[in-house]
């Protein structure tokens, strides 16, 4: 699906210069449910961002689908995300005024032109696995940090993008949750085949998938 190669990433220059990745290679197959580790500040964010196209590498190679995403620009780049990339940030940028079921059909309905019957259908169906099925027509605003965040999984999953990209997505949720929204990545993974490389300080959810790709000084071990 994707492969990067001695990708180095240094924020800012001269004395204050941070230098996070170094050399960092990877490889990720079609249909991978991985998970990203590494203590905090080793720069799995800043990875997940590279991976995503939101930002680019100071130096490296990066192809994804057979496309070169360092000679991309950014029109190009946009219009590859849209169509093949989920995200789900720590951050997680919800409309506050729109429903749940909204937020997860919007992006989508955006691009489409128009919200048809069978989007509304899929969005619902993902909140009902999620968790939600009784906060579907709430305002965002309203709903706990957690079931924010189930939101946010579930807007990613809503174009089926064959990678997912989610930083941390389990980190605002309790044990239940977690686990709730790892099975659900997990079903999603064996039924629609899409890739998944998900961040987490949990040993559990590290240890649901099915390989672990751990950074330390800005490369990958094990
Ligand atoms: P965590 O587990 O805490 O989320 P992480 O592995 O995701 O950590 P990153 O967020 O990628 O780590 O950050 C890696 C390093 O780069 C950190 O030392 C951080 O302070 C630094 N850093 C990240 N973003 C920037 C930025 N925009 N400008 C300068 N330094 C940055
Ligand atoms: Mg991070």
């Amino acid at each position: 699906l994707l492969e990067v190669r001695d990708l180095f990433k240094t924020y800012g220059a001269g004395d204050t210069a941070t230098r996070v990745l170094r050399g960092l290679s990877l490889h990720l197959e079609e249909g991978e449910l991985a998970a990203l580790l590494g203590p905090s500040g080793s720069g799995k964010s800043t990875l997940l961002t590279i991976l995503g196209t939101l930002m680019k590498p100071t130096s490296g190679s990066y192809t994804m689908l057979g496309q070169d995403m360092i000679a991309a620009n950014d029109a190009e780049l946009t219009e590859f995300r849209n169509a093949h990339i989920g995200f789900v940030f720590q951050f997680h940028n919800l409309l506050p005024d729109f429903t749940a079921l909204e937020n997860v059909v919007f992006p989508s309905a955006v691009r489409a032109g128009r919200e048809t019957p069978a989007a509304r259908a899929r969005g619902r169906d993902l909140l009902k696995r999620m968790g939600l099925a009784d906060r579907i027509d709430y305002p965002t605003a309203n709903l706990s940090g957690g079931q924010k965040q189930r939101v946010a999984v579930a807007r990613a999953l809503m174009n089926s993008p064959e990678l997912v990209l989610a930083d941390e997505p389990t980190g605002n949720l309790d044990r239940a949750s977690a686990t709730q929204v790892m099975e659900l990545l997990s079903e999603i993974n064996r039924e629609e085949g899409t890739t998944f490389l998900i961040s987490t300080h949990d040993e559990k959810i590290a240890a649901a998938c099915q390989r672990q790709i751990v950074v330390v000084d800005g490369n990958v071990t094990g």
